[in-house]
């Protein structure tokens, strides 16, 4: 059936109202931010692929933008039980600049989605975000408040702390590819986050 209208621009348009459903907007955290972006664009270009023209190469593109954009939601979604004010606080009870304290707090209360794996990816980008807020953060304290394993802070052991630091670093390289350099040692030399 042929329409006047353009359906790339009706697609966009849906993909915006399920980024705003899924991924509420928060500019005061910086990484995130970029891949709600990302989450946006690759989603659209995925739609787009599906319906664009068959040609011969129609499922490879599907395949390959369909793969990118699992890249960014397995980095932004949201899989974490959702905690109470009370665990909240008590988790950065201590070590806890205000800045950080409110970003928590307002994570609180997230429904969890039920049937998904539990992603540990979500924690790294709090960890870089709570680090652009905070450059002096460390990786001990942002493990403190991050680390799901259920020790209580100041407890958390080597490797609590390696396995937050190795997603961090699997972060950082896909930031990279998408041209923003979030090293973790660079933001606490100087802040500075976008490649130049
Ligand atoms: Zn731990």
């Amino acid at each position: 059936m042929a329409s006047d209208r353009d359906p790339s621009i009706t697609l966009r348009a849906g993909v915006e109202i399920i980024a705003l459903a899924l991924l509420p907007v928060d500019p005061s955290r910086q990484v995130y931010t970029i891949l709600r972006k990302c989450f946006v664009d690759y989603f659209g270009e995925f739609l787009d692929s599906v319906f664009a023209e068959k040609s011969p190469e129609w499922r490879l593109k599907i395949s390959q933008t369909q793969k990118r954009f699992e890249e960014v939601v397995s980095w932004v979604s949201p899989p974490y039980k959702p905690m109470t004010s009370e665990q909240a606080l008590s988790l950065i009870d201590g070590a806890s600049p205000a800045v950080w304290r409110d970003a928590v707090l307002r994570s609180v209360g997230k429904h969890p989605r039920r049937g998904q794996p539990r992603s540990k990816r979500h924690l790294a980008v709090w960890a870089l975000d709570m680090k652009c807020l905070d450059p002096s953060l460390t990786l001990r304290a942002a493990t403190d408040v991050l680390c799901p394993c259920g020790k209580a802070t100041g407890q958390h052991t080597d490797k609590c702390r390696e396995q937050l630091r190795q997603q961090i670093n699997r972060l950082v390289k896909f930031l990279k590819t998408l041209g923003y350099d979030f090293t973790w040692e660079r933001i606490g030399a100087d802040g500075r986050r976008e490649s130049e």
